[in-house]
């Protein structure tokens, strides 16, 4: 090997990638390709506290000695434009080449776009990157009335932070409840009910009619509905899809994200694809799944290192996500689409409450507001292959580790996997 291994995207995945590579013993050349010009940065705090305080810093994922220390060659502001896959060529957007011996993808996703009248004021807006964040910053400066479409992660941990900021913030959901793909009703209707508390509107089964101007700025959204809602920011937070362009040209197979199987590898084994763009067929719950989330992403970092130096274990982790939006921790684990019944243990009044999902007799996940150590303990549970029985969940915490030790006594092989 001599072109050794080119990573495209320095975002989670890709830093993450270029660090594994290194800790697993890879001596080969490794470049670090990514489009943004700053140090790579961690992208959760960018919707939590970033926009909200002029004087927050970027977080690096790691600093500068890291790249230069571990002959990690970081190319900050190079697009990759295409992939000859045959001839093991990437095309570099201005001009040039750059062979590679193996090549990770880890491209990321980028904010759905909506066709609307009016998405092209000035003050239409979406969060992905730190160049977005601070674009929200800047404007949150000048702005009283802020609408955000989208009830998600995105849409509700910006609503809580602005609110906190002083804005009159509203949000705009499609469907009748907020959160529809990431937690059950029950956390759905206590995150809206703390956030109305707070004073943030929220609307849901509604959507944007289109937006209003005035000298080319937004300055209301309209309802389809026929509402008038001042704004002089408008947020879009409808999702996001994988950046998968390159691999589609290239031939990769592709199926809402770049196909990979359990090693990380795509349809043409010299590339892997990793992250937000990668979709595959989850061992946890044998359907495919594209996961977007900072774990999944460096989870799957760490494999495809391995993979590179010929390691044949299969993907593993047990997939967890949080959620920060105002006082209310969010922490789930597992994935628990499926579920047929669950438990609750703790109470929503106090703000402190999990939900165990299961489908008949298996643990699917746990969803927790403010309660990490069920989280913590869940994720132990779930890696260790331990499926508790519903009567032991209410029992509470203690009974639950008293259990998972008997289990890993049992099968001590299985719970240290
Ligand atoms: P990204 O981090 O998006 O990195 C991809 C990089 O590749 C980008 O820099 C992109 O510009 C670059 N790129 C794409 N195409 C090319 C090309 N052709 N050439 C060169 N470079 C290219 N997840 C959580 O688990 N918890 C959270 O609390 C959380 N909060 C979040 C808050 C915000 C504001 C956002 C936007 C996301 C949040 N996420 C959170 C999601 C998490 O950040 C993503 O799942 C994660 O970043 C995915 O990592 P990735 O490396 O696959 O993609
Ligand atoms: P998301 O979780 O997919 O949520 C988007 C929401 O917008 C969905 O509820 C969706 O409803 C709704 N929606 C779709 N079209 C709409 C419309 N026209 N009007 C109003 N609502 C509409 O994605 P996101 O919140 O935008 O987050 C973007 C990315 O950042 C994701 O990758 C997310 O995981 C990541 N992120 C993660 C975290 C975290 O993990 N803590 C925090 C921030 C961001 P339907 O489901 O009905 O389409």
């Amino acid at each position: 090997m001599t072109n050794g291994v080119v990573i495209v995207g320095a975002g989670h995945a890709g830093v993450q990638a270029a660090a594994s590579l290194r800790e697993e013993g890879y001596e080969g050349p490794v470049v670090l390709v990514g489009d943004e010009k700053e140090l790579p940065y961690h992208k959760p705090p960018l919707s939590k506290t970033f926009i909200k305080d002029a004087e927050a810093k970027p977080q690096p994922l790691r600093g500068e000695a890291f790249y230069t220390g571990n002959t990690i060659d970081y190319r900050p502001g190079v697009r990759i434009e295409g992939i000859d896959a045959g001839a093991r060529r990437l095309d570099v957007a201005g001009g040039g080449k750059l062979a590679f011996d193996r090549l990770i993808l880890a491209t990321g996703s980028r904010p759905r776009l909506l066709k609307l009248d009016g998405t092209d004021l000035a003050g239409v807006v979406s969060l992905r990157s730190l160049a977005d964040a601070r674009a929200i910053r800047e404007l949150s400066a000048q702005t009283e009335d802020v609408v955000i479409l989208g009830g998600g992660f995105i849409g509700l941990e910006i609503a809580a932070t602005l609110r906190a900021a002083g804005r009159n913030v509203m949000v705009i959901e499609a469907v009748d409840r907020l959160l529809g793909r990431a937690v059950a009703p029950i956390i759905a209707a206590h995150v809206r009910q703390r956030l109305e508390a707070i004073g943030v509107r929220i609307l849901t089964g509604a959507t944007v009619a289109h937006l209003e101007g005035d000298n080319g700025r937004v300055s209301a959204a309209i309802t389809s509905s026929g509402e008038r809602l001042p704004a002089q920011m408008v947020i879009i937070g409808i999702g996001v899809v994988p950046n998968v362009e390159l691999a589609e040209a290239a031939g990769l197979a592709v199926g809402n994200g770049i196909r990979v199987d359990q090693h990380m590898l795509s349809s043409i084994p010299e590339i892997l694809a990793i992250g937000d763009a990668a979709s595959y067929r989850h061992w946890f719950t044998g359907g495919d799944v594209r996961l977007e989330s900072v774990q999944n992403a460096t989870d799957q970092a760490r494999l495809a290192a391995r993979t590179v130096l010929g390691h044949a274990e299969p993907f593993s982790a047990v997939p967890w996500f949080w959620s920060d939006i105002g006082d209310m921790k969010l922490q789930m684990v597992g994935l628990t689409q499926g579920g047929d019944h669950h438990v609750v243990l703790g109470e929503p009044a106090e703000n402190k409450f999990s939900i165990y999902h299961y489908a008949g007799n298996r643990l699917l996940g746990i969803e927790s507001v403010n309660r990490p150590g069920d989280h913590m303990l869940g994720r132990k549970m779930l890696a260790a292959g331990f499926s508790p029985p519903p009567q032991t969940v209410a029992g509470g915490p203690d009974a639950l580790k008293a259990a998972l030790a008997a289990f890993q006594d049992m099968e001590p092989a299985k719970a240290s996997a």
